[in-house]
């Protein structure tokens, strides 16, 4: 009997996650917005991690940023990572002022460069979960 291979790239969904990934399967990535202080943060977390007010809302990213740094990786034995080989793991900061870990899609790495514009785009990684990535801007 087949086994399917083990996966280490899905999260483990709670109850307090799910918006953010029912959003995420509808083109959206939310993040956490204060209304004590203003501030935005990434993960939301239900108290901001600036003032620790608990009076947080969500709101969805316009999906436009730019690249902080990235590297390409070459070696990862995890499946499915080690089918995907090689790919580029970055840092993006968004407009809205928070920087998030993601990969970047649809370019070869001798194209990026420090501080070029990036939009977002969602890839479904399987039935319940799908992930923010980033390309180039207009492309
Ligand atoms: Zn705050």
């Amino acid at each position: 009997m087949a086994s399917a291979a083990p996966r280490f790239d899905l999260p483990t969904i709670e109850p307090e996650t799910q918006p953010f990934w029912d959003a995420l399967k509808e083109g959206k990535l939310l993040l956490g917005k204060c209304n004590g202080c203003g501030r935005v943060h990434y993960y939301p977390r239900p108290m901001c991690p600036h003032c620790w007010s608990e009076d947080v809302t969500l709101v969805a990213a316009a999906g436009r940023g730019t690249l902080y740094t990235w590297s390409t990786v070459f070696v990862n034995d995890l499946p499915p990572f080690n089918a995907k080989l090689p790919y580029i793991a970055a840092q993006v900061d968004l407009e809205e002022g928070v920087r998030i870990t993601t990969i970047i899609v649809d370019v070869p790495p001798e194209k990026l460069s420090i501080g070029m514009a990036v939009d977002i785009g969602f890839e479904p990684i399987s039935d319940d979960v799908t992930i923010p990535v980033f390309r180039p801007a207009g492309s």
